[in-house]
């Protein structure tokens, strides 16, 4: 008897424990439906005009990983627009998974120029385009100590970067969704509205880390609070301006132990990278029980078995509060009753859903980017295995552009 006791308190646990995947309510017959998973399905929720949606698309280090991506959090608020804050190297298969339209994933905030705070506009930039982005891709950023530190500076050398993906895009697409519209402001200045507009208003702070430039944003909405740091050391303005926000998304590093044992870490840099230009676990709970918030969100560490608890009884050394330890696909849904935290639930494999824009046409006129000597290299017989196919096609679709095809062979024969 005592055995099924331990053994039945056992389970209970466990149930208790991984709440977060489980089942709420009574399933009421054999046809039934539990009423709440604690999980979050993309897509199938509306949001309340009063509500906020953040979404983890990135949590961990630059080194990304399956499991993790780097920094990466979109914000949705109740309005229906969306922001992504930062777009970390890996965070673009986590976005896709929310099968949310390209074109409703313009918007982009970029707390400092970090390639795993960045790296993964490259995907943005053009996968977005392919699915239908009818516009430029608007990123906004802060400046540097010189005018080749800030976000202008690195988002006219990213069209550089990626020219010929660009002219042989704009050339085969269509090129307004190619450009790139950067809002550079000053990294100096606290509590600057850097964004106003719907409801939505974006605030802009001076963060510590490695050199000048980085800042942490406010993101403000039905008179709720989120504030996501980006990379910092403890500093002053989060903690004058974070009071009592609702939810505090402040990065909480690795240990030094951990960079050593995991990482190999000389010992010396082990504790510079987490406690010198990062935020350590302690000093992110005494930043959290400092600022109060209804709610804290430690991010950027690899957050596995092997490390969570770590970190964990470090925040909880200084801080008791409410907190979550952040990984990939973890959602929070923000009102002024409640901040609910589930995990979302996507399949590996989303194609891009269909919003409801339409790009611009191809724009005529551009230089074919195929030279005559490439293009006399296509190979006839090739090309007409897929004749019927393609006639098929254009049939049933009655696209009346056939004459190419023949035309194409003639040239060739030539
Ligand atoms: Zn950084
Ligand atoms: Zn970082």
């Amino acid at each position: 008897m005592l055995r099924l006791t331990i053994c039945i308190s056992a389970v209970a646990f466990i149930l208790i424990s991984t709440k977060a995947f489980g089942a709420g309510g009574t399933v009421e017959s054999p046809t039934g439906v539990a009423p709440d998973r604690y999980v979050y399905y993309p897509g199938t929720e509306e949001l309340a005009e009063d509500e906020i949606r953040v979404i983890a698309c990135g949590t961990g280090l630059p080194a990304a990983r399956r499991s993790q991506a780097a920094t990466c959090f979109l914000i949705e608020a109740g309005n229906g627009d969306k922001f992504l804050f930062d777009i970390g190297t890996g965070s673009m298969a986590n976005i896709a998974a929310l099968m949310i339209p390209y074109e409703y994933l313009d918007k982009v905030f970029l707390s400092h120029l970090h390639t795993d705070h960045m790296g993964d506009i490259l995907g943005l930039w053009a996968g977005g385009w392919t699915a239908g982005r009818p516009n430029a891709l608007q990123v906004w950023g802060p400046s540097g100590r010189t005018p080749e530190m800030g976000t202008k500076y690195a988002m006219e050398h990213f069209l550089k970067f990626v020219n010929w993906d660009k002219v042989t895009r704009d050339y085969k697409i269509t090129p307004i969704p190619g450009q790139v519209e950067a809002f550079e402001f000053d990294y100096k200045v606290p509590d600057q509205i850097v964004y106003q507009e719907n409801g939505v208003t974006i605030r802009s702070y001076p963060a510590i880390h490695t050199g000048d430039g980085p800042v942490s944003y406010k993101f403000e909405y039905a008179g709720m609070q989120v504030f996501f740091s980006g990379d910092t050391v403890p500093n002053k303005w989060y903690i004058q301006y974070g009071k009592g926000v609702d939810l505090a998304i402040h990065e909480s590093f690795q240990t030094p132990q951990q960079l050593v044992d995991f990482y190999n870490q000389p010992a010396q840099l082990a504790w510079r990278a987490c406690c010198e230009f990062h935020t350590s676990p302690q000093s992110f709970g005494k930043i959290m029980s400092t600022i109060e918030p209804r709610h804290a969100v430690a991010f950027h560490f690899f957050n596995e078995e092997g490390t969570r608890y770590g970190i964990y009884e470090g925040i909880r050394e200084t801080y008791d509060g409410p907190l979550s330890m952040a990984t990939d696909m973890m959602v929070w849904n923000v009102t002024k009753n409640e901040i609910l935290e589930r995990m979302a639930v996507s399949t590996n494999e989303a194609w891009s859903v269909p919003g409801t824009a339409n790009q611009p046409p191809p724009e005529k006129g551009q230089p074919n980017p195929l030279s005559d000597f490439i293009e006399q290299g296509r190979w006839v017989d090739g090309f007409k295995a897929q004749d019927k196919m393609l006639d098929d096609h254009m049939e049933k679709y009655q696209l009346q552009d056939q004459d190419w095809r023949p035309q194409m062979y003639e040239d060739l024969r030539q």
